[in-house]
């Protein structure tokens, strides 16, 4: 039985007391779920929100992380270092990273470890362009940037990890994955993971992220493959947030 997971991505918004009313609202609102609730505030509000979340149910989570375990690398953030202050998770290869700063398959990868290698736990992100979907190349789309990491890392890394399957047409534009289409890539993610193990592939939380809200959170957890959800815009309202935690909450789990 695979637990929901429901993990917000605040990106580059916010101050520090928009931060901290925004996490004083959901421990008020979303800490009482069955689901697991993640929040990945921007960097430099970490600390603080860590010691907000101390002794609560919701986990902390950073959006990204270097690939590099310390050194001279200017403007980067180590994974012990999110470690360190208290997160328990960490987005590797968001299509915004991937995109904008260029990040390959190899490097998402070299990411992944590097969270691993200090107990984070990475939600791995994998997702196609409208091109790539128009094309028909979806599942070779989400298989090479899935391989990269199984290849890197192995299949046992997969058994303390999340995937998320993030079409990046959906994210940001209102426009979401239908049930099935979601449903389809999710299968397609666990049947590639069960082609190396069958059980860890079983136990592997694959979240959708892509306009998702309170409106379509039930039907989209619904899915016997969607684990819960990796919110982007939604989850800077608290109130939001919180109804697609409880929305995850009320479908059922495999
Ligand atoms: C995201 O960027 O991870 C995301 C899912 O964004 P949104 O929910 O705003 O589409």
């Amino acid at each position: 039985m695979r637990r929901k997971i429901v993990a917000g991505n605040w990106k580059m918004h916010g101050t520090r007391a928009g931060t901290a009313a925004l996490l004083e609202a959901l421990l008020a609102t979303a800490s009482d779920s069955d689901s697991l609730c993640v929040v990945c505030p921007p960097f430099v509000y970490l600390h603080e929100a860590a010691r907000f979340l101390e002794g609560s149910t919701i986990l902390l989570g950073a959006q990204d992380v270097c690939a590099e375990a310390q050194g001279a690398y200017t403007g980067e953030i180590a994974a012990s270092m999110l470690k360190d202050i208290g997160c328990r998770y960490v987005i590797v290869g968001h299509s915004e990273r991937r995109a904008l700063y260029g990040e390959d398959d190899l490097l998402v990868a070299r990411k992944f470890a590097a969270a691993q290698s200090h107990s984070l736990i990475p939600i791995l992100c994998v997702g196609e362009q409208l091109s790539e979907r128009e094309g028909g190349q979806t599942h070779a789309v989400v298989a090479r940037q899935l391989d990269a990491v199984l290849d890197l890392c192995g299949v046992h890394a997969l058994a303390s990890a999340v995937v998320a399957y993030e079409p990046v047409w959906a994210i940001g534009t209102g426009r979401t994955a239908s049930t099935a289409q979601a449903q389809d890539v999710h299968a397609f993610i666990r049947a590639r993971v069960a082609g190396r193990d069958a059980s860890i592939a079983a136990e592997l939380p694959v979240l959708y992220g892509g306009s998702c809200k309170a409106s379509n959170a039930a039907e989209l957890c619904a899915m016997p493959d969607v684990d819960g959800g990796l919110i982007g815009g939604a989850s800077l309202k608290a109130e939001e947030f919180a109804a697609i935690v409880h929305a995850a909450d009320q479908s059922k789990s495999q």
